[in-house]
């Protein structure tokens, strides 16, 4: 696994290289520009790919809420949305208990294709999640990869949560405020 204090070095010590030799003008110095953002770009790919596939780095203990964060990412990944993937796990109040998780898509054995229209006619990943845990009676958490928009908002203060994770901001922010006004946390990861 991807020691990430290691990649952090390598970026450093090319940086440096970088800045030490800017003058150094046989090589130019915009090719070397381009060679150094190159090689950042590589290395951050490939901490997102690690992020990603393997939910972690060697030697950096991920808390509770990146995992259940990083199992709502890759829950994601299923959805065959073309506007935006998205996944979400609800767990018990302890945060032990995995109640239920879902990604937005079609309904079950129907087309997973996005209609034409234009809200896309998918069925959000917080209530394909709600669905799932089938619990509208006990405090729940949830995390999920994109703000949920106000109409799950609505379905989350009315099934009961203490509080909302969520990784991505989402242009409309109207669920801020449902969620605030029923006390329920939210919380950007
Ligand atoms: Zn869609
Ligand atoms: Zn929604």
């Amino acid at each position: 696994m991807m020691n990430i204090k290691e990649v952090s070095r390598s970026i450093a010590i090319k940086i440096v290289d970088f800045t030490l030799n800017v003058h150094h003008y046989s090589q130019g110095p915009i090719s070397m520009e381009k060679g150094l953002a190159d090689f950042i770009e590589d290395k951050l790919e490939q901490i997102q790919k690690e992020a990603v596939l393997h939910g972690g780095f060697e030697g950096i203990r991920p808390t509770i809420d990146q995992v259940w964060m990083q199992t709502a990412v890759m829950l994601s990944k299923r959805s065959t949305c073309e506007r935006l993937q998205v996944g979400c796990v609800i767990t018990d109040m302890d945060k032990r208990t995995v109640l239920g998780n879902g990604y937005n898509g079609g309904a079950k054995g129907q087309s997973n294709k996005c209609d034409p229209s234009d809200s896309c006619g998918h069925l959000h990943a917080e209530v394909n999640a709600l669905i799932a845990s089938g619990s509208h009676d006990r405090l729940k958490v949830m995390y999920v990869t994109t703000l949920p928009c106000a109409q799950c908002a609505k379905a989350i203060v009315n099934s009961g949560f203490m509080g909302v994770y969520y990784l991505n901001e989402h242009e409309k922010q109207g669920s801020k405020d449902i969620l605030k006004a029923a006390g329920i946390n939210l919380i950007k990861v």
